[in-house]
């Protein structure tokens, strides 16, 4: 028996990516495993996003030097987006030339072709490609989150917001031919899945490289009209994107969750301006204020950057003023840091750590205040759930509703992939609680 493992860095885009790495070492008669010693092959899906993410990486490569000299039948190949910068390839190699594959994001469909190089030839090879603008369909998965699916809808982002790195090392935006995705999920769902979740850096721009037209929202129409109970999910939105038509489609089937994550970033309009976000407070407040007038119980969750540089404390207030407007039902929230390579990184105006560290805990705070109070307004409401996982440990499941909220309860039987009924008991702070019925 040969066993793999991949270590994944990074957000959900690259959690899917290694499904499809997974997927190629099982058509090459692998095994998954955790145990690094029992493994033949170990992959690291590297993430550039975040520079400790990098560094992480780099770190955990480096451990596997005694393990590689004791075995050297023992193959590491990385990939991910890292290795897409400009000449982070070669400072691999050069750092740590035990490692025996290297390849990026572009070329990830041809990895198992890689592996096969290596092992008939012995020899290491880094194959490092640009972006062609060419989707490959049909590659493998290995997945690993049922009940839950990803599927990717495009590729890519056109967007350049000052303080990412992602265009650079992604490339362009492609999208999928509705067709592929559509024959996707209906397998997905004739398997038993119950989730599916979209993928794209900007769904809003969905279909804007295809040669018959069919927009994000014409998309999730269609695949609502697939047979069968399951939901529909997708990440991100862009808040200079996002129109009524797609709400009105969400609003049109019990398969599309009422939910949206709708990414502010800054509440300032002048550090919007320096992120290259495209859309002002006022913009973003009249979408909000769009989408709750459909459904005043619309889930909107968010992402919010602190410390961009010359973020002022006036320019803070004007986050924490959106914060308290909207009152999100979630928000993921970051500390700005340097990411070379983009152009943020070489703006005057750094903000200092400590007043970094002082935004983010009153930003923190205040969610999560937000967080309680409206859990405690959710005791006694019936939601339907899907039950995703079990905790052995606390003998408790856990799922989520239509608005991805997360509610623990216990069952005699194993409901992992059924929607049930659940009333909300209590609340334990910002958890739910609840009860079948
Ligand atoms: S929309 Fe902005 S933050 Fe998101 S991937 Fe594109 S450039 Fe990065």
């Amino acid at each position: 028996m040969k066993f793999y493992k991949v270590i994944t860095y990074g957000c959900q885009m690259n959690v899917h990516e290694s499904e499809k790495l997974a997927g190629m070492l099982e058509e090459l008669g692998y095994k998954s495993t955790d145990d690094d010693k029992k493994a033949n092959i170990i992959v690291f899906n590297t993430c550039c996003v975040r520079e400790n993410a990098e560094q992480r990486a780099l770190g955990n490569i480096g451990a596997l030097k005694p393990l590689k000299k004791r075995r050297k039948d023992l193959i590491i190949a990385v990939g991910g987006c890292m290795m897409q910068q400009n000449g982070k390839a070669a400072m691999l190699k050069d750092r740590y030339p035990f490692v025996d594959v290297i390849f990026g994001t572009h070329n990830l469909s041809m990895f198992k072709e890689y592996v096969e190089k290596r092992l008939q030839t012995g020899k290491s090879l880094i194959k490092i490609v640009d972006d062609d603008g060419k989707i490959i369909e049909n590659v493998p998965k290995a997945r690993t989150s049922y009940p839950n699916a990803w599927v990717n809808i495009m590729y890519g982002c056109n967007n350049f917001c000052t303080y990412c790195i992602v265009p650079y090392v992604r490339g362009r935006e492609k999208s999928r031919e509705p067709e592929e995705i559509l024959k996707e999920v209906e397998s997905l769902v004739k398997q038993g899945y119950k989730e599916i979740t979209l993928l794209g850096q900007n769904v809003d721009s969905y279909g804007k490289t295809l040669k018959t037209p069919c927009d994000f929202a014409d998309l999730i129409e269609k695949i609502a009209k697939i047979d069968g109970k399951f939901r529909i999910r997708f990440m991100s939105n862009h808040p200079k994107d996002i129109n009524e038509k797609l709400i009105r489609v969400m609003m049109s089937s019990d398969k599309i969750c009422k939910s949206i994550h709708l990414p502010i970033q800054a509440g300032s309009d002048r550090i919007l301006d320096l992120m290259n976000r495209r859309y002002t407070q006022e913009k973003y407040l009249e979408e909000v204020k769009m989408i709750r007038s459909f459904y005043p119980d619309f889930a909107i969750t968010t992402d919010i950057m602190i410390g961009f540089p010359t973020e002022t404390e006036e320019d803070f207030l004007e986050t924490l003023k959106v914060v308290n407007e909207i009152r999100y039902d979630g928000a993921f929230t970051f500390v700005y840091s340097k990411r070379s390579g983009t152009k943020a990184a070489e703006m005057d105006g750094q903000v200092p750590e400590e007043v970094k560290k002082d935004r983010i805990i009153r930003l923190v705070d205040r969610q999560n205040e937000i967080n309680r109070e409206k859990s405690l307004k959710y005791v006694n409401e019936v939601v339907e759930v899907l039950c995703e996982d079990y905790d052995s440990k606390k003998g408790i499941y856990q799922g989520r509703d239509d608005r991805g909220r997360m509610i623990y309860f216990t069952s005699e039987k194993d409901l992992i992939g059924e929607f049930v009924n659940v009333k909300i008991t209590k609340t334990g702070g910002i958890t739910l609680h609840g009860e079948i019925i």
